[in-house]
């Protein structure tokens, strides 16, 4: 009836009552759990609408190309919601474009990005934007990341951002300075619940300046524009001529796609204590209730020890990894190795490491194409241990192994194999169903190589042979010699 604890059902395995039953065998499905960031523990997930799932996540700032830590990112609600999407759910996402406000610093100071950017590239801002967001776009593609529902743009909700700041003026939450209209992050007694901020500390320890703001945690929702006409993006306002500060549009545009609570928002982990903690104010206080369920955070993609940054380095993007050799399935492995949690240590080696394994892996699954089906089934078993693993806070390490294990395991019928290697595929993204023998084209002087190498073979010159096959290793090309001749692939 499925009332049985495992305990009683060993039992009666062990006295020979139960004989079909093996423990081993026995696979209960875990429920999926996330850690959420607000609790600081992993939870249950339980959603607010029965079957539905809406879910938001953080989105470039288009001044720039993104490198392959945002990448990162991406691909991790992009797992997100492909886990989500196994366990049924139907789910809705948004991820936002900020095209205008986010300033060269969190913490409202600095230049405008979108304009600086555009100032250095003689562009209009919205130029920049247009351009940004279609590379963003061709990224998002050859990684094999779902698209969103919807991409909103900052620039399009500024009607939004006016009203919600209009909410919480009325509210009483917000003063005027010289440069802007702030958030006084005083008033919303749970303002560092998000990030554990000790508000106290802070407003007595006034040793820093922030200027006209009255604490040091206040963050502006609306900036002036300095000079009417000196910026390409101002608009007019209640409040006076200007632009959004950053962290007001995540709120008004979650509210305005996914309603004033909803599920699940993700970013890095650098959006914790400053743009998510921001983000919670404005939004809860403006409703009066809790935002969002299940804050996820991910951690941050890494070089040499450090968070990847121009005078560090490590700032690749998708296509100069291409550039380099590798293709964007490689990375998308390479991040599926490691648990979101922790923060991944990019190296070109690892990278390495990622697209031998991976290749590896494509050489099996053809070939497990080809062979015909023999052996038994474990599909469910299999089938189990893999969503277990990701239902544990999506633990992609673990989900890898059983997967490699399962590839390994001779027991186990080919067919039906593939078959469920292309179910996880619903997950992994990495193209499983796509995976088939690739007709190389040999560069000429490989091929003349490939010739020589045969006719020293057919001479029983071995040892020539032998060279000769290092000399096109070296060129990038692997022989293998198989029953029907001979097989030259990539390396
Ligand atoms: P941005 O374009 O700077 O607003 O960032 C877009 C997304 O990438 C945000 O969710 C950031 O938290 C995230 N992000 C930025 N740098 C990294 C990194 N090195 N590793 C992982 N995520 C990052
Ligand atoms: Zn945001």
């Amino acid at each position: 009836s499925g009332d049985f604890t495992i305990d009683f059902l060993v039992m009666l395995a062990d006295t020979g009552e139960l004989k079909e039953f093996k423990p081993q065998r026995l696979l209960i499905i875990m429920e999926l759990k996330l850690y959420n960031t607000l609790t600081r523990k992993k939870e249950a997930f339980k959603e607010i609408k029965k079957g539905h799932v809406g879910m938001y996540s953080c989105g470039p700032t288009v001044y720039s190309y993104q490198h392959i830590g945002n990448m990162r990112a991406y691909l991790f609600a992009d797992l997100l919601k492909r886990v989500l999407l196994f366990n049924e759910y139907k789910v809705k996402h948004v991820v936002n474009i900020t095209d205008v406000g986010h300033l060269t610093s969190d913490a409202d100071e600095g230049e405008d990005k979108m304009e600086k950017a555009a100032l250095k590239e003689g562009k209009s801002a919205y130029e920049i934007a247009y351009f940004y967001f279609k590379i963003f776009k061709e990224d998002l593609k050859k990684l094999n990341i779902i698209d969103a529902d919807i991409y909103p743009k900052a620039s399009e909700h500024i009607k939004e951002q006016i009203e919600l700041i209009l909410n919480l003026e009325k509210k009483g939450y917000t003063y005027k300075t010289s440069d802007g209209v702030y958030f006084d992050s005083s008033k919303f007694k749970d303002y560092g619940k998000l990030g554990m901020i000790k508000i106290e500390g802070l407003k007595k320890g006034k040793r820093v300046s922030f200027g006209e703001k009255k604490n040091k945690t206040d963050f502006a929702l609306w900036k002036f524009s300095t000079e009417k006409g000196k910026r390409q993006q101002e608009w007019d306002s209640p409040f006076g001529v200007g632009f959004p500060g950053w962290h007001v549009e995540c709120s008004a545009m979650s509210m305005k796609y996914l309603g004033e609570h909803f599920d699940i928002h993700t970013g890095g982990e650098d959006h914790v204590q400053i743009h998510h903690t921001n983000e919670i104010a404005q939004s809860e206080c403006a409703t009066g209730k809790k935002c969002v369920n299940y804050w996820i955070h991910v951690a941050f993609l890494t070089f040499k020890g450090e968070k990847v940054s121009k005078s560090k380095g490590g700032l690749y993007t998708i296509s100069e990894l291409e550039e380099q050799g590798y293709n964007a399935f490689d990375f998308r492995y390479l991040c599926l190795l490691s648990h979101y949690h922790s923060q991944l240590s990019f190296s070109l080696e690892n990278l390495d490491s990622a697209k031998n394994a991976f290749s590896r892996m494509k050489r099996k699954v053809i070939e497990l194409k080809k062979s015909g089906g023999k052996g038994g089934d474990f599909s469910k078993e299999y089938g189990g241990k893999f969503l277990n693993a990701l239902n544990d806070d999506l633990n992609t390490p673990v989900a890898m192994q059983v997967v490699l294990q399962m590839i390994d395991d001779e027991d186990f019928d080919a067919s039906k194999k593939v078959k469920l290697l292309e179910k996880f595929d619903r997950v992994l993204g990495l193209g499983i169903k796509e995976m088939k023998e690739e007709k190389v084209k040999l560069p000429l002087a490989v091929k003349k190589l490939v010739d020589e190498r045969e006719r020293l073979r057919k001479e029983k010159k071995w040892a020539e042979a032998d060279i000769v096959r290092e000399r096109i290793k070296r060129e990038g090309y692997l022989i293998e010699d198989v029953v029907e001749g001979i097989k030259v692939r990539k390396i």
